[in-house]
């Protein structure tokens, strides 16, 4: 017996849940080998001692808005550094791919809140030629992807709010369909943002036929994670048992105060469709705060149009006033303002054309510019021409920690990475360190072979990733090391790039990208065409 690598006198968490053991395990051309107990005069080009430490699969995290930041950072030192293997892109309904040449424009402002900085040439046109892309890079972690229902809208409608007609309902049907075709894994959906916001349930349920004969997902970013919630959910419950397809929820959450507690009656729902033969399932990140565009504080009708005609709008008196009174006022929307309840909860995490306030709240911005926080937040908008993004303290710890402990509930980051200069959620560094140290250690929500299981074996199984999530012979050698005595997130939102401790060794198709804590310089990542 010889190895290209040997790990010995591990704690083996098998990402099934099964209880630990103690064990070695050999890796041979990029695929487990071995597991078991290992004679010691054993021939391996490399031995890692693991001195008790944990070894388990890689982490899988299938929710991350990392499109474009691949191409300015196709390592992402934020995922391997907490022992993330590999991520699943183009959520909330925002893909790069498919591009219309008559809508490229629109497109492009419409992405602006993943870009991260990337400059994108563009020169891609379909899915297919996406992933092509991303062959061509070093890439750190493997990648897969969704394509997004918003980017398929935009193709076909542009920035319509309008219900689709026959024929470009059956083109964005035929877009998820050649998608699919390409080796996309589902379609994404983010029904707060616009074009998603101004598509019916019917509009969703005709292009999610485009899913139907390639076991393709459908998962959503429901129409509202608040007042609305519970019908958020059931919506999505509808079109899993309609077409009989596969269907997740996004980030699940019960924003702003008067709807904590919700959680319950939606995850009620969750187990009484699986219990009548729905395939639907749910993912969270471990924060109480969430993260998206500063934009998205507008009622949906400032929108309409892209975001040249939002700054139009905002650039009214009248309309101004319109909109402040909204916010104040209405519930019928994602109105983040009202579910922070404070303008102290809301940061400023990217404004480029506006450093300034980037890592300040909107409490503090409005202090410096000397007008009122909206007015301030409008301003910043403006100026920023759709680039902007802000994080929203809405959650409860306790719905967290329900939702965490959740059966049906796999861990995800929702991560939205960071321009160079400016801040992010600490997700995006520390959601699995947070879930192992703060969750499992100190507070004891779940157990660490459940949260193993929910950042491997499940979300691999859920995506059909056949051949990673587990540690068994013949699968992806994506193996993580970690030491669950000290493992903990450190990045937060002041400072929100620290990486974790306690992640010891990263390896990715059999390759060590993370030794002792440190990047070794080698990326290993695939792209998985479906
Ligand atoms: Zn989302």
């Amino acid at each position: 017996m010889s190895f290209d690598l040997i790990i010995k006198n591990a704690r083996i968490y098998d990402g099934t849940r099964t209880p630990w053991f103690r064990g070695d395990v050999g890796v041979t051309g990029g695929k487990i080998e071995y597991i078991g107990k290992l004679p010691p005069d054993i021939v391996a080009t490399e031995v890692i001692d693991a001195n008790n430490s944990v070894l388990c699969p890689g982490f899988i995290d299938i929710h991350a808005h990392s499109d474009f930041m691949l191409l300015r950072d196709s390592v992402m030192l934020s995922k391997l550094s907490q022992g993330v293997t590999t991520q699943i892109i183009g959520m909330c309904g925002v893909s790069p791919a498919p591009v219309s040449e008559e809508t490229l424009d629109l497109l492009d402002q419409y992405v602006g809140f993943t870009k991260a900085g990337a400059k994108p040439d563009w020169n891609w046109r379909s899915v297919g030629d996406w992933l092509s892309v991303l062959e061509k890079l070093d890439l750190g972690t493997n990648v897969g992807t969704y394509v997004g229902q918003g980017t398929i809208r935009i193709a076909v409608m542009g920035f319509a709010d309008r219900n689709p007609t026959t024929g470009e309902l059956s083109a964005m049907k035929q877009l998820v369909e050649d998608s699919m075709e390409q080796g996309a894994v589902g379609l994404s959906s983010g029904l707060i943002y616009p074009p998603g916001v101004y598509s019916s349930r019917d509009e969703i349920i005709s292009i999610c036929k485009g899913l139907m004969n390639k076991h393709g997902i459908y998962e959503s970013h429901v129409r509202s994670e608040s007042y609305g919630v519970v019908d958020g959910v059931k919506e999505t419950i509808e079109v899993g048992e309609r077409l009989g397809i596969p269907v997740q929820i996004s980030h699940h959450k019960a924003a702003g105060k008067d709807n904590w507690g919700l959680v319950k009656l939606t995850l009620d729902e969750v187990e009484k469709a699986r219990a009548r033969g729905v395939d639907i399932t749910v993912n969270q990140y471990p924060y109480t705060a969430c993260s998206t565009t500063l934009r998205a504080i507008l009622p949906p009708w400032v929108h309409e149009g892209g975001v040249g005609k939002l700054i139009e709008r905002l650039r009214n008196t009248d309309y101004r006033k319109r909109i402040k009174e909204e916010i104040k006022t209405q519930t019928s929307w994602e109105n983040f303002i009202k579910h922070c309840g404070n303008y102290n909860g809301v940061y400023l995490l990217y404004t480029p054309q506006t450093p300034e306030f980037e890592g300040k709240s909107l409490k503090e911005a409005a202090e410096i510019t000397g007008k009122d926080e909206l007015d301030t937040a409008f301003d910043i908008i403006i100026e920023n021409q759709g680039l902007d993004t802000a994080g929203y303290e809405v959650m409860s710890e306790e719905d967290v920690k329900y939702v965490l402990k959740h059966p049906s509930v796999i861990v995800a980051s929702d991560s939205i990475p960071a321009a160079p200069g400016a801040k992010s959620h600490p997700r995006a560094f520390g959601t699995n360190p947070r879930v192992l140290g703060k969750y499992v250690r100190e507070e004891k929500t779940l157990s660490m072979e459940e949260a193993i299981w929910k950042m491997t074996g499940f979300p691999a199984a859920r995506m059909g990733l056949w051949t990673k999530g587990l540690i068994r012979i013949g699968m992806d050698a994506d193996i993580v090391l970690f030491d669950p005595e000290t493992v903990k997130d450190q990045a937060t939102f002041a400072d929100p790039f620290k990486e974790a401790q306690g992640i010891e060794y990263v390896i990715v198709c059999g390759k060590i990208v993370v030794k002792e804590g440190k990047y070794t310089g080698i990326s290993a990542g695939k792209v998985i065409r479906k």
